[in-house]
């Protein structure tokens, strides 16, 4: 029996204290801080507890502050990241969602019911687009996609409409929307005016000051900025936070705090980030828009941009980190470029610190209808580049060599 009590088991009781397993769940209580840690603590936990039912109840009902549980009832890792979109967005408030789409799908369903009708612009990522043309309709919801650069066919389509939906640089077009303009159009029609804000960031752009009255962001890109995390958020007033609140405590999808911990600590170096992915976009977008192989680029910063002039009124700072440009050639002439690349990775996603290329036509847009893709400006040879953090010097010779070495 060793050192072991007579009479003991390993597991078992001994007088005057709790058994093995009662010990290892209830544990020591952490000792107190006294002090402020620089950086915010993870409160990894999925609930929370009470000294008595009355507080339970309270709480659970909101009539005062405090957590309950995980899912969308708060957290405070989550609520400082909350606390800081809305800051950052000039938002009253702010929800974050365990992805993007989650925080997309969220702003839908609590905009719209059945019978409803949501506006929304043709050119958004192609996860959204999806959404909108497929799942939406399945429950109900109809959606019209609208130009939005077709003020006046907005402004018809807007009567008795439960929502307008736009990005603010639109993934993978680059196209600029005009906020400006459509967020007077829905303050006057009274519908409630959503951005994806996610391409531009709210160091570019604040929608917000637009009037737009639901500003989204899929947090995997330049938020969290280090393609280590999902996550999404909504900034708006407190009501209507509160509304998405009550739909997503019954639907699910809300952040996490490991993720809001990461988002925290990307937003810190995020207007050094984006500063450095919108000078190194600039640069390619120069290099590309001179080249025989490019038939056309895509980039707000452009001066012959179709976006250029909306982006100089829309945009402070830069005109945002995505490149986009078609090859002669069609597809063969994406493969061998994209293939050619030594610095730059073929994957998914954006925002993060290396850089990625992809060809949306054959992976994040295959959704869309051929025709009506190349109709939208996305040729076979359409390629998407998402400028990283490597040195732009580097980047700008590896992607000269690759257009040379696609004939
Ligand atoms: N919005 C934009 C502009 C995106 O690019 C994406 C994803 O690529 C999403 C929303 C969806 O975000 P998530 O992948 O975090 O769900």
């Amino acid at each position: 029996m060793g050192e072991q009590e007579a009479g003991a088991t390993a597991h078992g009781h001994r007088a005057g204290r709790p058994g093995f397993a009662t010990r290892a769940v209830h544990g020591a209580a952490a000792p107190p801080v006294g002090q402020r840690p620089a950086s915010t603590p993870i409160y990894q936990t999925s609930t929370w507890r009470f000294d008595t039912l009355q507080d339970f109840a309270e709480v659970i009902a909101q009539e005062r502050d405090g957590f309950v549980y995980g899912r969308g009832y708060g957290n405070p890792t989550v609520a400082a990241f909350e606390a800081t979109m809305a800051s950052l967005e000039g938002t009253g408030a702010a929800m974050a969602f365990d992805s993007g789409m989650a925080a997309v799908h969220t702003v839908a369903t609590t905009l719209a019911r059945s019978g409803d009708r949501i506006v929304a612009s043709p050119q958004v990522y192609g996860g959204t687009y999806s959404l909108l043309a497929t799942v939406l309709p399945r429950y109900g919801i109809a959606v019209d996609f609208v130009d939005p650069t077709d003020l006046s066919a907005v402004e018809t389509a807007l009567e008795g409409a439960a929502a307008l939906y736009v990005e603010t640089i639109a993934n993978p077009l680059l196209t600029v929307a005009d906020l400006a303009a459509l967020g007077a159009l829905c303050a006057r029609t009274g519908v409630p005016a959503v951005v994806d804000n996610t391409v531009a960031t709210p160091y570019l752009c604040t929608p917000a000051a637009f009037g737009f009255t639901h500003v989204l962001h899929s947090a995997s890109k330049y938020i969290g900025g280090h393609s280590d995390l999902i996550g999404g958020a909504v900034c708006a007033s407190a009501d209507a936070v509160a509304a998405l609140g009550a739909t997503a405590r019954e639907t699910g999808g809300a952040m996490q705090p490991l993720e809001a911990w990461l988002c925290l600590r990307g937003l810190a170096t995020l207007a050094l980030r984006v500063e450095r992915h919108c000078a190194t976009a600039q640069a390619i977008a120069e290099l590309l828009a001179g080249h025989r192989r490019v038939t056309a680029t895509r980039y707000p910063g452009l001066p012959g941009d179709p976006s250029h002039g909306t982006g100089q009124r829309i945009l402070c700072g830069g005109s945002g980190g995505l490149v986009a440009f078609d090859l002669e050639g069609g597809l063969e002439a994406a493969t061998a470029f994209c293939e050619a690349l030594t610095i730059p990775w073929i994957g998914a996603s954006l925002g993060g610190p290396h850089t990625l290329v992809a060809h949306p036509a054959s992976t994040t847009h295959r959704q869309i209808d051929p025709e009506v893709r190349r109709r939208q400006g996305m040729g076979d040879g359409f390629i998407r580049l998402s400028t990283g953090l490597e040195d732009p010097a580097d980047l700008l010779a590896d992607i000269e060599a690759a257009l040379a070495a696609c004939g």
